[in-house]
């Protein structure tokens, strides 16, 4: 008997796990764990924590339509794990590899307690769609890439060569086990909250469309007009499927298989790649997780922090933009790229908390892509925006809306200026656009300055 723990895996089809345990046989234990240190009541009432729920009660269900049982315990995995090891006669431990820096040092203990139980522990990457260490082999370097374009040019050859396709072992073909041990089951039982929000979130499913639902209608309609309106963010053409593969709830493979023939779909696919070049720097750039340790941020500041926030910069886009992600979750990439620019740059506030608000309020908040948009944003990282090319809110608005609908949508104050004025900065601003991009860029020059940046197209590579 196995134990497999779901993590951002939350789908019973297409996992390299599940192809291990069916080559196995036997019944297995199959887990999710709702981990405190990451899903804290606070957490769990924001838009990513709901996301998170939907994501969780869908598996239960897919689950129970099998047949097939998966238990749910609150918990830390470290405890939960070592009371399994000790209470059932399990020979070792089955998940998919994670490479954030809690979840390196949560897997790392996960592991120790495997092994000093004297039991098997093996994890799969199943996150990108090229196999890291295969890719290295073919793309013959050792090194990751640090532009995107040369990635991009190598992945696609990858893709069409390497490809290693989807799997067709699903929860129907596994068998799972009944119970656990009811010690076990006390000890971590979810708390009564947390089933109360699952059972909202379930009700909230019942009317929503299954994320496969989802992506056959951007397949069948939306897709073929993707790269044109992708940055018309009034329309977002986007999928709005990145919750659902963030989660695991669609496989990666499997979406990429439905669109991999398609004319129309080359510059979605090229997103995926921007996803794959992200999740390469997680694993293989050791400053990924840690730039903010490198860089003096004494010449930056919070002071305009909370108008940030609040949207009450005066800058119409910008507090529209924040206005859309504090009501829905949602916000389209132009207006992420341009609010973030505008927070680190115009305010000079530190990336971080920009990337910390943004875990809260994103309903497809991912760690690794949002820290790479942040550190895009803020000219950090591989392949980010030049310190010197700092994106101007109100041209961007004017660019890609001109009739400010967007504006008037999610502030409604200003809905009734001409389409001329409604982009312009309000009397009120907090700040001076012209002066303030000046100031950044040489704040930045100076904080950067003695910092290899390794873009070698600087400016080519938007994550557009
Ligand atoms: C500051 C900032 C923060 C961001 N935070 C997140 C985040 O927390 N979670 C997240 O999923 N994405 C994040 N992104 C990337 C991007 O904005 C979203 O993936 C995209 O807007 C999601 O919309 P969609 O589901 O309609 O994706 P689509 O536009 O339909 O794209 C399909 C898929 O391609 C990938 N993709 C698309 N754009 C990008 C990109 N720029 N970089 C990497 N992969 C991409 C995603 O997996 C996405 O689901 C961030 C970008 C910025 C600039």
């Amino acid at each position: 008997m196995y134990l497999f723990i779901h993590r951002k895996d939350l789908r019973t089809d297409d996992l390299r796990a599940f192809e291990a345990l069916h080559r196995r046989g036997g019944a297995d234990i199959h887990l999710l764990v709702i981990d405190p240190a990451i899903a804290a009541p606070d957490r769990l009432q924001t838009h990513s924590g709901r996301t998170f729920l939907r994501a969780v009660t869908r598996l239960a269900a897919d689950y129970r339509q099998a047949g097939r049982t998966l238990h749910l315990l609150h918990g830390d995995p470290v405890e939960i794990t070592e009371a399994l090891l000790l209470a059932m006669p399990i020979a070792g431990l089955v998940q998919q590899a994670d490479f954030t820096p809690y979840a390196v040092q949560r897997d790392t203990a996960v592991e120790a307690i495997c092994k000093k139980h004297d039991r098997g522990y093996k994890t799969y990457d199943d996150a990108p769609l090229i196999d890291l260490a295969d890719f290295g082999q073919f793309a013959r370097r050792t090194e990751p890439y640090k532009v995107f374009t040369p990635f991009y040019k190598m992945w696609s050859g990858y893709m069409r060569q390497c490809y290693a396709p989807s799997g067709s072992i699903r929860i129907d073909d596994l068998a799972t086990v009944d119970e656990l041990e009811s010690e076990i089951e006390t000890r971590f039982r979810l708390p009564a909250w947390i089933d109360e929000l699952l059972v909202d979130a379930a009700a909230q499913e019942a009317d929503e469309p299954s994320p496969q639902e989802q992506l056959t209608d951007f397949i069948e309609g939306p897709i073929a007009d993707y790269s044109r309106h992708r940055d018309d963010f009034a329309v977002d053409a986007g999928s709005g499927l990145a919750r659902w593969i963030n989660h695991g709830a669609l496989s990666p493979r499997r979406i990429y298989e439905a669109v991999a023939e398609l004319e129309e779909a080359h510059s979605w696919i090229r997103q995926l790649a921007w996803r794959d070049f992200y999740l390469m720097q997680a694993r293989q750039n050791p400053d990924f997780f840690t730039y903010e340790r490198q860089f003096d941020f004494r010449e930056l500041s919070e002071h305009h922090y909370e108008a940030w926030i609040h949207a009450q910069t005066g800058i119409p886009i910008i507090d529209a933009a924040m206005t859309q992600l504090r009501e829905t979750g949602e916000l389209p990439n132009r207006l992420r790229m341009v609010t973030a620019m505008f927070l680190t740059k115009n305010l000079r506030c530190p990336f971080t908390k920009g990337e910390q608000y943004f875990r809260r309020m994103l309903a497809d908040y991912d760690h690794t892509l949002n820290r790479g948009g942040w550190l895009w944003s803020s000219s950090l990282g591989y392949d980010a925006a030049p310190y010197f090319r700092i994106m101007n809110p109100v041209t961007q608005s004017m660019t890609h809306n001109p009739s400010g609908s967007y504006i008037r949508k999610w502030l409604p104050e200003l809905a009734h200026l001409p389409d001329k004025i409604i982009h312009q900065p309000r009397p009120e601003a907090i700040v001076d656009l012209k002066q303030t991009r000046a100031h950044a860029i040489e704040v930045y020059g100076r904080m950067l300055r003695g910092y290899e940046q390794e873009s070698a197209s600087p400016g080519t590579d938007e994550p557009v």
